[in-house]
């Protein structure tokens, strides 16, 4: 009978453990920045003494940001196999459907475990199914025992000691939705990106996919991993475990470059009914939206500095452009307005070279209007509205209920922010038409690295010339 009383402590797999684990380093390809973040816990685990008897505290937790299939499980099996230490995992989506008091109760079992095993690692995957947000997303009825799930992982990193030496990795794609309490000093406190791979990074994940397999001498991985775009890890691996497949139903020796082919294209079609891979259009439409962002910002001097741009889809995003943020207390006007134009040099590369504009510029068209209207309502920074606010740092003011400006003044702000946004947008145009080539050589630079740096930048436009020393790239 008392079976469902049993289920929190019923054999049936708790947890998953491992003692000896076999992956290393070396099986995990690209995610240069990845290992060496996680390098440091793996000498903390080896060797905790080295690190606390100088009175440092050894990190509780560390978040693997990333989209499903980019080597998250695989790094922290990793850092497991490279300290030999225990590896302990379970999966956030099982604690979905728990019967009452199951979660937090296996989560207890869990720790304790791995602590009487310490050193070890623990691995959440998919910590988002019991770590979203407390109170948001209710829809689905009662959230009670997600809660007690999550509350009772709390308090088991929070009860860590200084010598408790068990360090909880844990997975997730959407790092969004988390709870800010996940992400609190002596927990989850560090976060580790995990992308999708980039050509070269391609190249290496087949190599290490392709170790066991019996394949042609002169199979060619860039070839391969060229035809590839928008693939993760796992996207690679399946595509070598298929072509070996394919090769023996065939009846060959060694597995050949068409097999990968057939094999490339089984994974292609599965992937695009999950509408994840995009159409060359696509791609050269966000290679040259984001050369627009690049190349606006580079001949602009108060634009950020850029850092890496890239066309391998992120997250939400389809391509996306990081600049150095500068610290900077005082914003001056030029500033606001380089900005915004660099900010529009996605769609006006657009409108420049296709003659034609896409949604794709949805986050960059917000950005934009935030700003001219902090500039026009905010800052006082317009001169038909002049040096006034209408903003209330006491957030208490009665402006809440209604515009604390005139109707006639409402059409003027309106007027103003659209007339801001349109010479930028305009302004940008004209430097996008005058460097057309230009333009067009990074774009293709681009479609071909899929990512691209200072250097590439600094080859196509030669030295910037507003650069500061202290800028340079990280
Ligand atoms: P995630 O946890 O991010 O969803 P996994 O770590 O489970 O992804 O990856 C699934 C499989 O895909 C791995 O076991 C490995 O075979 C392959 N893989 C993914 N990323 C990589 C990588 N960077 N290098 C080598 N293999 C990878």
């Amino acid at each position: 009978g008392g079976q469902l009383f049993n289920i929190g402590k019923s054999k049936a797999k708790l947890f998953d453990e491992k003692t000896d684990v076999k992956t290393s380093f070396k099986d995990v390809a690209g995610l240069e920045g990845a290992k060496e973040e996680v390098q440091e816990i793996v000498d903390f685990l080896k060797q905790p003494e080295k690190y606390t008897s100088l009175g440092g505290k050894i990190p509780k937790g560390a978040l693997l940001v990333g989209p499903p299939g980019t080597g998250k499980t695989l790094l922290a099996k990793a850092v497991a196999g490279e300290a030999k230490v225990p590896f302990f995992s379970l999966s956030g989506s099982d604690f979905v459907e728990m019967f009452v008091g199951v979660g937090a109760s296996r989560v207890r079992d869990l720790f304790k475990q791995a602590k009487d095993k310490s050193p070890a690692i623990i691995f959440i995957d998919e910590i988002d199914a019991i770590g979203r947000a407390r109170g948001k997303n209710n829809f689905s009825g009662s959230n009670d025992e997600r809660e007690n799930t999550l509350n009772q992982l709390l308090t088991e990193m929070d009860g860590f000691g200084t010598n408790t030496n068990v360090i909880v990795l844990a997975a997730t794609n959407r790092a969004d939705v988390l709870d800010k309490a996940l992400m609190r000093a002596g927990r989850f406190d560090r976060q580790i990106y995990v992308d999708l791979p980039d050509v070269r990074e391609r190249k290496e994940i087949f190599e290490v996919h392709l170790r066991p397999i019996k394949k042609d001498d002169d199979l060619d991985t860039d070839f391969l991993s060229k035809q590839t775009p928008g693939f993760s890890g796992a996207d690679i691996a399946n595509v070598c475990n298929e072509a070996a497949l394919i090769a023996a139903r065939n009846g060959k020796k060694s597995v050949g470059k068409q097999d990968f082919l057939d094999a490339v294209d089984r994974i292609v079609g599965g992937l695009e009914k999950k509408n994840k891979i995009m159409t060359m259009d696509e791609k050269r439409a966000i290679a040259f939206h984001e050369a627009g962002h690049a190349t606006v910002s580079w001949m602009l001097e108060h634009a950020a500095p850029l850092v890496k741009v890239t066309i391998v889809p992120r997250g939400q995003s389809l391509g996306a452009a990081w600049y150095l943020p500068e610290e900077r207390l005082i914003i001056h006007p030029e500033q606001m307005l380089d900005e915004m134009c660099a900010a529009l040099g996605g769609r006006a590369a657009e409108k420049v070279i296709f003659n034609r504009i896409s949604t794709g510029a949805l986050s960059d068209l917000e950005k934009v209007t935030k700003q001219a209207r902090a500039m026009v309502t905010i800052y006082g920074l317009n001169e038909k509205i002049g040096n006034l606010t209408y903003y209330d740092s006491s957030g208490q003011s009665e402006y809440n209920f209604s515009k604390p400006y005139s109707e006639k003044t409402a059409e003027l702000i309106d007027k103003e922010i659209s007339a801001l946004i349109e010479g930028q947008y305009q302004r940008a145009v004209k430097l996008l038409e005058e460097n057309k080539d230009k333009l067009t050589e990074l774009a293709n630079v681009l479609l071909e690295k899929e990512v691209i740096f200072k250097d590439n930048l600094q080859k196509i436009f030669g030295d910037r010339p507003f650069e500061k020393p202290e800028e340079a790239p990280r």
